[in-house]
């Protein structure tokens, strides 16, 4: 190990669904507008050309059930969003036939949003990163898989906050698909095992506040529950 000044901060990582190994996180990539509907209510214009993309910090991840409201918003959003884990590293740049097999697990999340300061940025053509990128934005669920199951465009994402249903939406309806995502992100990055990519919301982000309770799921797959504290 080299001589650092020193003691490094650990290595953000996840719990694997049957293994007692952890899944090292690399990098977070997320796909921005990727449910037409979704894009729509923010007021975007939806044409199929190069997906959006931002990135979170590796250490946003977070799998507690109690996930902390952050700071210096009062308009804390939630975006429930599938999420890919790389597992192989592929010769870039990947094409659409070997792109999923560099996929070694699904998994649910929330895209976490404070969108009073996004909708700020987005007015000043500044960047999202205080909008995206803080601490804890990454709730995440255990990591499956691809070998354990199976996700087709029948596959359905969905949210419920205090037991009522807030978003919903079958895989089929992404803009872009996985391996389309991973093509475009590969011709941008080097992706690495250990990245994981945030792939869109569905329609129906809307507000949290400490105190809700959360379920998403990725249908069949599996799901995540918490709490806003
Ligand atoms: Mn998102």
């Amino acid at each position: 190990m080299p001589d650092y000044l020193f003691t490094p901060q650990p290595l953000a990582s996840l719990a694997i669904q049957g293994s007692s190994k952890r899944f090292a996180v690399h990098r977070i990539y997320c796909v921005g507008r990727n449910f037409s509907e979704h894009a729509k209510e923010m007021g975007a214009v939806v044409e199929k050309g190069n997906p959006v993309f931002f990135m979170k910090p590796a250490d946003a991840v977070i799998q507690a059930a109690e996930v902390p409201y952050p700071s210096e918003t009062r308009d804390l959003h939630h975006e429930v969003e599938m999420v890919l884990a790389l597992g192989q590293t592929i010769s870039e740049p990947m094409t659409l036939d070997n792109a999923l097999q560099s996929i070694y697990a699904y998994a649910v999340g929330l895209d976490l949003t404070r969108r009073d300061l996004q909708a700020l940025a987005k007015e000043k053509r500044l960047p999202w990163d205080t909008s995206k990128g803080f601490d804890a934005s990454a709730p995440i669920s255990v990591l499956v898989p691809a070998s354990e199951t199976t996700i087709s465009p029948d596959t359905r994402l969905q949210l419920h906050v205090n037991g009522k249903l807030r978003q919903s939406a079958v895989l089929g309806d992404m803009i872009y698909s996985c391996a389309e995502v991973l093509v475009a992100l590969s011709k941008l990055f080097a992706l690495k095992t250990g990245d994981l990519i945030f792939m869109g919301t569905p329609a129906g982000v809307a507000a949290l506040e400490p105190g809700d309770t959360y379920i998403a799921e990725l249908e069949g797959v599996v799901s995540l529950s918490g709490r806003i504290v």
